[in-house]
């Protein structure tokens, strides 16, 4: 086991106080960064809590009994995240993805998908707004989150054996309870419904098989399963290389039991490579951050619990949005969201992260108190 780093509090508020440009300028939805991507896809962090300690994420020896999660007031309130959204929105963004933590423990969540909801691109189109969630209730709220405008899901599950799926989320919970929450968004009519497996060498890497094999049987073509890389997220998860199964073998070890047939991306700044059963039983993805970097067309950004935006998974700093939300300008007033939207594009245009290409460089200056800002606090 790698070594462990415990975060210090301070990290969530390494934030920059973002400038606001000193002349008014509405956004034209044709923002890109420095390397020429647009921004496109959001990300928002509801809760920086988790009723899972899955080791790659959380790992229950740092986030334990005496670990400090944000208080309730520091949070956005909805009508703040969905302000922000409006503005991203303006800028382009056309994809909302709902995360934590598990976004699923903030109450009421519906309330915030409605507000969302009722958003429109420049265009007129509803956003595809959708949610990554553990599973753990989504039995549960399936039906009331559909009612309130959700689109699709995407569920996390790292095992199908129960044993080792409840030592991966090292709460002892029960794999029938997920599997459970994704029939049910299935019977709701969420749709497509994604799994995501991160494949951890010698960890559940024979489990590969036998999901692909039950997604297939049980839930049919409507569910993608995508395997992902173990990624070196955060400073707490001790990731090491020999604990990452390239995905490059993953789609070897699946072929020779379900032939498969590569797939065109369905989107620019898509993450996952995707492949289909040669036999018609559905399409799988596999999502390779570390032996295949992405960043080249990556249009995420990311937005914290609190309002701090990050501008990679991988970033270090954040600009805190929530100072602007709440804050006013010199002269005393509110700032207006044309003003904020201005700030938002100064943030985007200087972007030029791509950590995963540069990984093994950018690892090496690792001890320069460069600690890569957690994933449960902006979600995956
Ligand atoms: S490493 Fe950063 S820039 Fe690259 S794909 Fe991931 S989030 Fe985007």
């Amino acid at each position: 086991m790698g070594e462990t780093i415990i975060p210090l509090a301070d990290l969530r508020y390494a934030a920059t106080l973002p400038p606001v440009p000193a002349q008014d300028q509405a956004p034209t939805g044709l923002l890109s960064d420095r390397l020429g991507r647009p921004l496109r896809d959001l990300r928002i962090s509801v809760t920086d809590r988790c009723n899972f300690r899955c080791s790659y994420c959380m790992p229950k020896d740092v986030f334990d009994r005496d670990y400090r999660f944000l208080p309730h007031s520091s949070l956005l309130s909805f009508e703040e995240i969905t302000r922000v959204a409006r503005i991203f929105v303006a800028h382009g963004v056309s994809k909302l993805r709902l995360t934590g933590g598990e976004p699923l423990l903030r109450k009421n969540l519906e309330v915030l998908i409605a507000q969302l909801a009722t958003l429109r691109t420049p265009q007129g189109q509803p956003l595809d707004i959708t949610l990554t969630t553990n599973g753990s209730v989504l039995a549960r709220k399936a039906q009331a989150l559909r009612d309130a405008g959700l689109k699709r899901v995407t569920v996390s599950l790292d095992a199908l054996d129960d044993t080792i799926f409840r030592r991966m989320n090292d709460v002892d919970f029960p794999v029938a309870d997920v599997l459970a929450g994704i029939a049910a968004a299935q019977r709701v009519g969420l749709a497509p419904i994604k799994i995501n497996m991160v494949v951890k060498r010698g960890t559940n890497d024979h489990e590969i098989v036998p999901l692909a094999r039950h997604v297939r049987d049980h839930f049919g073509p409507g569910v993608v399963l995508r395997f992902i890389e173990y990624m070196d997220v955060g400073a707490t998860n001790g990731w090491r290389m020999d604990e990452v199964l390239p995905s490059a073998e993953v789609v070897q070890r699946l072929g020779e039991v379900f032939p498969l047939q590569a797939l065109q991306a369905s989107a620019p700044g898509e993450t996952a490579q995707r492949w289909c059963y040669a036999d018609g039983g559905g399409e799988v993805g596999v999502i390779s951050s570390v032996t295949q970097a992405f960043c080249s067309d990556c249009n995420r950004a990311r937005l914290s619990t609190e309002g701090k935006l990050f501008l990679c998974l991988f970033a270090n700093r954040g600009h805190d949005l929530r100072a602007l939300l709440r804050g006013s300008s010199p002269a005393g007033q509110p700032w207006t969201d044309t003003q904020i939207a201005g700030a938002v594009g100064l943030i985007w245009g200087q972007r030029e992260d791509r950590y995963s290409e540069l990984r093994g460089a950018l690892q090496a200056d690792a001890g320069s108190g460069t600690r890569r800002v957690e994933m449960h606090y902006i979600g995956g």
